[in-house]
């Protein structure tokens, strides 16, 4: 299965019709969660299918307006907080709690059993009608999320993907992730680093700045709130765009992709690191890789960290300590100089080449469900 998340391009009516689904699904999840509440109280078990029963012969005909919405609605914000208890009895998340308006605004509708076909840039979904996109979708699917996040609306949804194995260019690339440099590749490719965030941070913390003064929950707030989320969400999509890119062409022209396990959270612990790090975003880079490879065919392999790929000598292997700010490797021994992340990049590819990775190290990426997050706008 792979999932795509893309935006909506809506005009005022069919924001108001989502608007009102998520505040249907939101009514209809808080409905649900004070009867379980209560329920459990008075020592009953409830489920779902208990629910629906309650709230369509007792609680919906109370309310007219909810004849307008899809039924489907409460039907999915019941299943969604019958998920939420499971894995709150699973020790896997906290106790459900309400839903807040304005904060993860959704809701979730399928097509009676049917599948629901997405083809191009115009799409028909069930009761909703005719929707576009801003980039053409190519799926079948049996039921979509559409959420709201920054004042924008998207359409969530899962379908099943055959892999297509891409001929490989190259048997065996090392990738060394640098703080300087997004990437550099064991054959002297080099991908540079986008400083998104530090390109909006100054204005990102004007508009900060600007918004001290008012009064928390304000519609001046609200509105400058927005602006801040936009900003963000701009700032992450750009990061990821570069991220894509590079994950990408990784997988569909290589054989294996060997990298460096990076302990990132002792990274992270160091300040001047931190902020190049999360720039970088070197989870999403592991987690993209994982996935794309199983698409595209070519194998993940994972050096541990202790591989001390900066320090050696990709020429004759001579060792010496290489501090962060030294960008270039001078070996005494045999006197190459080289530069630092090249050297690092083909020391983990000569790792692999010469079998000196234990076979628990190699990993096909441990999560099957791939996802994508297209970035647009
Ligand atoms: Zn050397």
């Amino acid at each position: 299965m792979k999932s795509i998340r893309t935006k909506l391009k809506l005009n005022n009516k069919q924001k108001t019709l989502f608007a009102q689904h998520a505040g249907y699904s939101r009514w209809c999840y808080n409905w649900g969660l004070s009867l379980w509440n209560a329920a459990y109280r008075d020592g009953y078990k409830p489920n779902t299918r208990k629910l629906r029963e309650v709230f369509t012969n007792h609680t919906k005909p109370l309310y007219p307006w909810m004849k307008n919405l899809s039924s489907k609605v409460y039907q999915y914000a019941f299943i969604n907080l019958a998920e939420a208890f499971k894995r709150f009895f699973k020790g896997l998340s906290k106790h459900p709690k309400f839903k807040k308006k304005g904060r993860s605004d959704s809701f979730t509708i399928d097509n009676c059993g049917k599948p629901i076909e997405l083809n191009g840039w115009c799409h028909k979904l069930p009761f909703i009608g005719w929707v576009k996109t801003y980039e053409p979708i190519e799926a079948t699917t049996q039921k979509i999320t559409i959420s709201r996040q920054a004042g924008d609306w998207y359409l969530s949804l899962a379908f099943e993907y055959t892999p297509t194995f891409t001929p490989k260019t190259t048997n065996v690339v090392g990738v060394d992730l640098g703080v300087k440099t997004l990437a550099t590749l064991s054959d002297g490719k080099v991908f540079e680093s986008v400083k998104s965030y530090r390109k909006f941070e100054t204005k990102l913390s004007r508009l900060q700045y600007l918004n001290r003064n008012k009064n928390i929950g304000s519609a001046n707030w609200r509105k400058a709130q927005l602006k801040i989320a936009r900003l963000h969400r701009r700032v992450a999509n750009i990061r990821k765009d570069a991220l894509h890119k590079l994950t990408t062409y990784l997988a569909k022209n290589h054989g294996s992709v060997v990298i460096e396990d990076l302990n990132v959270s002792g990274m992270l612990a160091n300040h001047k690191l931190a902020k190049s790090i999360a720039d970088q975003g070197f989870y999403e880079f592991r987690r993209q890789l994982g996935y794309k490879c199983q698409w595209y065919g070519s194998e993940l392999v994972v050096v541990d960290r202790f591989f001390p790929s900066s320090k050696t000598c990709s020429s004759c292997g001579h060792v010496q300590d290489m501090p962060l700010n030294l960008r270039t490797f001078d070996c005494p021994d045999c006197g190459i100089s080289i530069d630092r992340d090249l050297n690092a990049s083909i020391n983990l590819r000569k790792r692999v080449l010469i079998g000196d990775v234990s076979s628990e190290c190699k990993t096909h990426s441990t999560d099957a469900v791939g996802s994508t997050v297209n970035a647009c706008g």
